[in-house]
This record gives structure tokens, sequence and C-alpha cells, in this order.
């Protein structure tokens, strides 16, 4: 079925708001993809759009048996249009990407080459945002470091939605069905065999992000909440260190200066004692915490429903049912 080399190609693309920018990227697409000599289909989820998105798509898909539209009911956000997209592809390899130009239309063919090779993900890796703040770019560093160090299932940097994925993982993709979705962050933990390919971001050609700072940082924290559960333990750390500072230290006090009278002349006043003692408590609240976030955290991975395992392929000589 996959690594045919005709076989059928899926352009998925979620867009909100690109009247200005869609009649150029179908131009550019349908060149590449009509080019290419596999047949191919584009499908467009107009995610609620208020301006003409709707109009334009309707129109070419009068005419051209390419191109299939999904028009959600309203706004769902990016993350729940490339879903429908993914569901709703037929291909043999699903290629995603943004309608704002982007994400380059004439970096297709390097996709489907790798896939061709017989890479059933495809990652493309942004290597240079231009026209991005100093926000984005602070932001998105810091995210990177921090996400790597607490999540065991790592990132690579400038790793982006323009993805390629084959019917096997797409598969297994759809199985997956939690609600806070990071469509890159599942594709990354389902695993299959990768390759990577660089490209340069190009200034978005029409309008601006929808994605604001707030939507970024919402962005960022799902990543976290979804993909990891070690920060929340952090604190129960926290607890346990200062608790155990404070416990010596409430000792030394209570021996040195109660017991033994004060021989070293610490001097420690009333207030200070009582000080170590509100630490030490406060280290205790913070310790349950942690033993409450271990609770959690189960719960955090039991409600997400994934898969123990995802089967790529079973071979043997004899019988093996392999279901799908
Ligand atoms: N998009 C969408 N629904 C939304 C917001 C954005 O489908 O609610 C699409 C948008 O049209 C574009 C892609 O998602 O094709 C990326 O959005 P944007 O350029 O605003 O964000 P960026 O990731 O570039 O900051
Ligand atoms: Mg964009």
């Amino acid at each position: 079925m996959s690594h045919q080399g005709d076989g059928l190609i899926s352009v998925v693309v979620p867009l909100y708001n690109e009247a200005a920018s869609l009649p150029g990227l179908h131009k550019h697409l349908t060149e590449v993809l009509s080019s290419l000599g596999n047949p191919y289909e584009i499908i467009y989820i107009e995610d609620g759009s208020t301006d003409e998105s709707n109009a334009i798509i309707s129109a070419w898909t009068a005419t051209d048996s390419h191109v299939r539209m999904i028009a959600l009911s309203r706004n769902f956000g990016k993350e729940a249009g490339l879903a429908a997209g993914i569901a709703q592809s037929k291909g043999d390899a699903v290629i995603m990407m943004d309608s704002d130009g982007q994400h380059p239309v004439e970096m297709i063919p390097e996709f489907i080459k790798a896939w061709k090779d017989g890479a059933q993900v495809v990652i493309g890796i942004s290597a240079d945002k231009k026209g991005e703040g100093a926000f984005k770019k602070v932001g998105s560093k810091l995210f990177y470091k921090l996400f790597n160090r607490f999540s065991d299932q790592p990132l690579v940097p400038g790793s982006t939605d323009f993805r390629l994925i084959d019917a096997e993982v797409r598969a297994a993709f759809l199985k997956l069905e939690e609600k806070d979705r990071i469509t890159r962050g599942l594709i990354d933990w389902l695993g299959f065999k990768r390759s990577y390919i660089t490209y340069v971001t190009r200034e978005r050609q029409h309008g601006t992000a929808t994605y604001s700072r707030r939507k970024l940082i919402s962005l960022a924290t799902n990543s976290f909440v979804t993909l990891t559960s070690t920060p929340i333990f952090l604190f129960g750390y926290l607890g346990v260190f200062i608790s155990s500072l404070s416990f010596l230290l409430g000792t030394a006090i209570i021996i040195e200066q109660l017991i033994l009278e004060d021989p070293l002349s610490w001097n420690f006043t009333g207030t200070a004692m009582l000080g170590v003692l509100i630490i030490f408590l406060v280290g205790i609240v913070l310790m349950s915490q942690g033993i409450l976030s271990l609770y959690i955290s189960h719960i955090h991975t039991q409600s997400k429903n994934r898969p123990l395992y995802v089967i790529n392929h079973a071979k043997s000589a004899g019988v093996i049912s392999h279901e799908s």
C-alpha cells in the first residue's frame, strides 16, 4: 500500500480567513503537484472563516476534481482543522501545511522524495524565521530548552507542522482521541521512520498571524501539559528540599540554644525560630502537593487513553494476524 512511487498524495491545508493568500497558494500547489506525476488531492479545511475563503474554495471544488473542502461549523483552531483534514484524506502520503505561504510549496517534491526513499514521517525544520519578533524567537528557544529538559520524548528545535505522514502513520494518528491535541507532538509520540527537511520560513504573505501571543503561550502550555507531567513534580521536590534544610536548622537550634543554652552564642530570637518552623511547614505543604501530583499524573496518563504501543508492521513466515 505505502511507498508506491505512484501513490495518491493528499495535501491538507487548514485555513482561517486567508482569502488574500489562497489564490496564490492554490495556483502554486496545483503547479507543483501536477508536475509530480502522482494522483493528488488538495483538502482545504475552512475553519469558520468570516472572509471570502469559503466562496473562493467552493468555486474551485466545482471545476477541479482534485480539490475538496471541509468547512467547519465555526472556528475550532488549527489543530482541530488538521485532525479533520487528516481524517478525511485518502492519500498514501498526507502532507499538512499552512495556507499563509510560510510553508514553502516548492519543498513538497523533497518531502515526496524522502517518502519514496522510505521515510514514513517527513518533518519540516524551519531554519530561519525571518520577520519574527524577539518574543517568538526567545519564546521558542526557551520552550525547546524547557520541554526537552522535562520530557522523555525530545522535540527537534525548529520542527514544524509542515509534515508528511504515510497511510500507516495516519491510521495510528487517528486512533489518538485526546482532546487538547498538538498535532506535531502526537506525530512525534507515534515514532515510525523519520526524515527531516530544512527549509527557510518566509514572512507571511498577507494579513497577520492569527496566532496571538496569548494563543502561542497557551499552545506552549498545552504541549507541556499534554506531553509531559514532570513540571507538577517540581514543587514536591522543592518541598523536600526546603523541609530537609529547615529541619536540620531547627534541630540544630533546639540542641544548641534550647538544650545546651547557647554555648556558641547563636542568639536566635524567638521570631527567627518561628521563621524556621514556618518554612519547615511550608515545605511539608509543598511535599503533600507533590504527592497529590503523583496521583494526578496517573490520572493524566490514563485519561489521555493513548494506546500502549503502536505497530508499524509485523512479519512472519507463519501466521500473524495483522489488524487493518
Ligand atoms: N489557522 C486555522 N485556524 C485558526 C487559526 C489559524 O486553520 O483558528 C490556520 C491559518 O490559516 C494558517 C495556519 O493555521 O494556515 C497557521 O496559522 P498562523 O499563520 O496564524 O500561525 P503561525 O503558526 O504562522 O503563527
Ligand atoms: Mg503563519
